[in-house]
């Protein structure tokens, strides 16, 4: 038996660091015995902060940091520990991709030192409480745009953009020009999507929403939501397994399979993602794909 606990514990702890946001689990308990946060460069001025939560992008500038997303709340120390270990400007614009909390939660700190930035749906997620279980706290951005913003400091420039509905109806993909690199929020996040119905995502447009961005932009690189930087082909065969999985689903619809049914069939492709019942994706995406696409 406890063998059996402790590869329970092994799996838990796996879906934990592979699935997009987290939130079953309380900050505080993913706090416990957690490395600390780590950092990797990608340009001589482009970094990612990895670890607990969401990616951050922290873009170095003579005036000023400009970072993509801001983790949790807990995660704001050491945020500000990566970025001073690569240079003495202030944080001076947090760029939040959407509304959940292991993406924005670090604005409940960030708010006093810097502005945030999102689309106009993601504040009125927060505001609207659209995450269950989000900290009561969390604070949503002072500035919000429909379309297209930019942030330029320093002579850089970083341009947020929103395509469309996707993994919420909020969500903004962050383009780096000169460094030819996106962020992603969490339009690609681990394995394969988590789509948030409750907070307006959508499997049909998350495909429309995504090859939009594609043909738009021009990028080498990808920093997904959550796992490890990619590149263009990366967030390509993404895209066209998400177009698989759409396909798969929809045909098992018209021939009268049940959730459980579909839900095994996915589990099959997406063992850490669909094989555990109580996912986020079993519990907020797969009822919502039944609906979208029946
Ligand atoms: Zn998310």
């Amino acid at each position: 038996m406890r063998s059996l606990i402790s590869l329970l514990a092994s799996v838990l702890l796996v879906l934990g660091a592979a699935s997009p946001d987290a939130l079953a689990q309380s900050p505080s308990k993913q706090k416990q015995g957690r490395p600390p946060l780590g950092m990797e460069k990608i340009t001589d001025d482009l970094f990612v902060i990895i670890g607990n939560g969401g990616n951050v992008g922290v873009l170095v500038t003579d005036e000023g940091v400009v970072l993509v997303d801001d983790k949790f709340e807990e995660d704001y120390d050491g945020i500000i520990a990566r970025v001073k270990s690569v240079t003495n400007q202030p944080v001076k614009y947090v760029i939040t991709t959407h509304h959940h909390s292991d993406h924005s939660g670090g604005n409940t700190r960030f708010i006093e030192v810097a502005e945030i930035i999102s689309h106009k749906n993601a504040r009125a997620n927060i505001t609207g409480g659209k995450q269950p279980g989000a900290p009561a706290n969390l604070k949503p951005a002072r500035i919000t745009f429909t379309d297209e913003t930019s942030v330029f400091l320093g002579g850089k420039e970083v341009r947020a953009r929103y395509f469309g509905r996707g993994h919420t109806n909020g969500d903004v993909i962050v383009y780096f020009p000169a460094q030819r690199v996106i962020h992603t929020g969490d339009l690609m996040a681990g394995l394969t999507p988590l789509i948030d119905y409750a907070g307006g995502g959508s499997l049909v447009e998350w495909i429309k929403t995504v090859d939009a961005a594609m043909a738009a932009l021009d990028f080498d690189r990808v920093i997904p939501g959550h796992g490890t930087v990619t590149n263009r082909a990366g967030l390509q065969t993404y895209r066209d397994n998400v177009v698989k999985l759409r396909d798969d689903v929809a045909a098992q619809i018209r021939q009268g399979k049940s959730q459980e049914e579909i839900r095994a069939a996915l589990a099959t492709q997406f063992p850490t993602v669909y094989g555990n019942p109580n996912s986020m994706q079993n519990r907020w995406s797969l009822p919502g794909f039944l609906t979208e696409l029946r």
